[in-house]
């Protein structure tokens, strides 16, 4: 068997999978414990030829999938997996770089070089920044956070890379109430806490109340990170950067922004009065995996002060010297060594699309978005939950309903959904009450993609509506 005959048959699966999307439902087949009971074998004791092995992993796995490439696909906050990035990803796994500094791998080093001055101009940050590719958002903002930790502390005479947190002044963490989840885990990860935090009061959008954080950085003495969003999970609005980021650095405050999907309205001139004053900040976190589409797993971690960056992150001890002046180690700026060359993809993605066309992606998703409020706003009995600013839309089942009912009637329908298969969309709880929330994120999601999302919606909410009435 060759390496000819093995990969193009991976590449055929691929495209086969890729291909047949259309006709097969937007969920799993299988749930996990099928998955477990069709993977699970004794381990094996003797070789078997790599293209049996294959079209095991292929038949064994495939049923187990979620279409999360798919056009209809509003689950979670889920890219696409664009065709070019997919491919420059095989590549990537075939070439097998080490890329974890210039001289294991200059082309490596080099793409994320590259990538990242044209991450930067997409997102409207400025230039001398330094970029880290890591697994994504969340690793993004442990990576932003340390060196926000470490810049800090620094600046009250802690050296914390050096002799850790015990002893070290106390640093106030502000942070908006409906941030997202793993900004807290970050927090834990590095021994801030993820309740050690002040938590600021948001409105109905899960912004941050403005005149709240004034309040709380009035307060403040001493280290201070505040930690800003654009784009809340449940409703993709984005903090009043432009009010807040000086508030926050009148007080010396760094500021770091979880801008996982949001940040990417930079990229949008239609879009980008959204996070207008974002550039202010000191440190932002954002996915590749998301709007620019690139396959899992890519996220970047974007430091104003490229000093404090890679002292937080560097492998080789903080005294000991960097590289030479313009040359990257990428693990210089991640917390990993040995890892995957994601400058490739990210590198291939831009190239395609060109500024206009990742612009094209976020306006064309923000557009359905907005499209498909509007249809199922006119539908009697559902209520749109959020003014859709972005991509992310709440909706609300039996609106006109006892709020448990309409909570009964919304899971109800989501199951419907999720089993009808002509698109994903999950669940939520929004403000103590239950919601499905449409995520769009995807390459492929235009009007008509929206509209067939739309009828599906409507057809399973009717359904359910007219059942719930019977059982009544
Ligand atoms: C997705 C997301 C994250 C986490 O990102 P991962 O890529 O899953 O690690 C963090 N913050 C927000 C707002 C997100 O949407």
């Amino acid at each position: 068997m060759g390496t000819k005959e093995l990969f193009s048959i991976a590449a055929d699966h691929a495209v086969r999978f890729r291909d047949t999307a259309d006709s097969r439902p937007h969920r799993p087949l299988r749930d996990y414990a099928t998955a477990v009971e069709a993977f699970a074998a004794p381990l094996p004791e003797q070789s078997s030829p790599m293209v049996d092995v294959l079209d095991e992993l292929v038949t064994t796995a495939e049923p187990g999938l979620h279409l999360m490439t798919g056009a209809r696909f509003f689950g979670w906050v889920i890219g696409g997996s664009h065709p070019m990035g997919v491919a420059a990803d095989f590549l990537t796994s075939a070439w097998g770089q080490n890329a974890g500094n210039h001289t294991a791998s200059p082309s490596a080093a080099a793409a994320e070089t590259v990538g990242a001055r044209w991450l930067l101009q997409l997102l409207g940050l400025p230039a001398g920044c330094s970029v880290g590719f890591v697994t994504g958002a969340t690793v993004a903002n442990f990576t932003c956070l340390a060196a926000a930790r470490g810049e800090v502390l620094l600046r009250s005479g802690w050296d914390v890379d050096a002799n850790g947190l015990f002893g070290a002044p106390q640093i106030t963490v502000l942070i908006g109430d409906d941030a997202h989840t793993t900004v807290f885990s970050a927090l834990q990860f590095l021994g801030l806490g993820h309740d050690r935090v002040v938590r600021i009061p948001t409105d109905d959008l899960g912004c941050i109340v403005p005149v709240a954080f004034e309040q709380a950085v009035a307060d403040v003495s001493g280290p201070c990170i505040a930690i800003l969003q654009a784009g809340q999970i449940n409703t993709g609005a984005c903090d009043d950067f432009g009010n807040l980021i000086p508030i926050a650095k009148s007080k010396g405050a760094w500021v770091h922004v979880d801008g996982a999907f949001g940040l990417w309205a930079q990229a949008s001139a239609r879009r980008r009065h959204l996070t207008a004053g974002v550039e202010q900040a000191d440190s932002w976190a954002t996915d590749g995996h998301k709007w620019l589409q690139t396959p899992y797993d890519c996220g970047y971690a974007i430091v104003r002060d490229e000093l404090a960056h890679r002292r937080a992150m560097t492998i080789s001890a903080s005294y000991l010297p960097f590289a030479s002046e313009g040359e990257r180690d990428p693990s210089h700026y991640v917390p990993e060594l040995s890892r995957r060359a994601r400058g490739f993809a990210t590198w291939a993605m831009i190239r395609h699309l060109g500024r206009s066309g990742v612009e094209a992606v976020v306006d064309g998703a923000c557009d359905a978005a907005t499209g498909m409020a509007l249809a199922l706003a006119g539908e009697p009995g559902i209520a749109i939950g959020n003014d859709v600013l972005l991509n992310q839309v709440i909706v609300r089942f039996g609106a006109d309903l006892p709020p448990e009912q309409a909570d009964e009637l919304t899971k109800r329908t989501i199951g419907a959904l999720q089993r009808e298969g002509a698109l994903f969309a999950g669940a939520a709880t929004w403000r103590g009450r239950q919601v499905m929330r449409l995520s769009v994120t995807n390459y492929q999601t235009n009007a008509a993609e929206a509209a067939k999302a739309v009828d599906a919606i409507l057809r399973a909410y009717r359904a359910e509506r007219r059942d719930a009435r019977v059982t009544a």
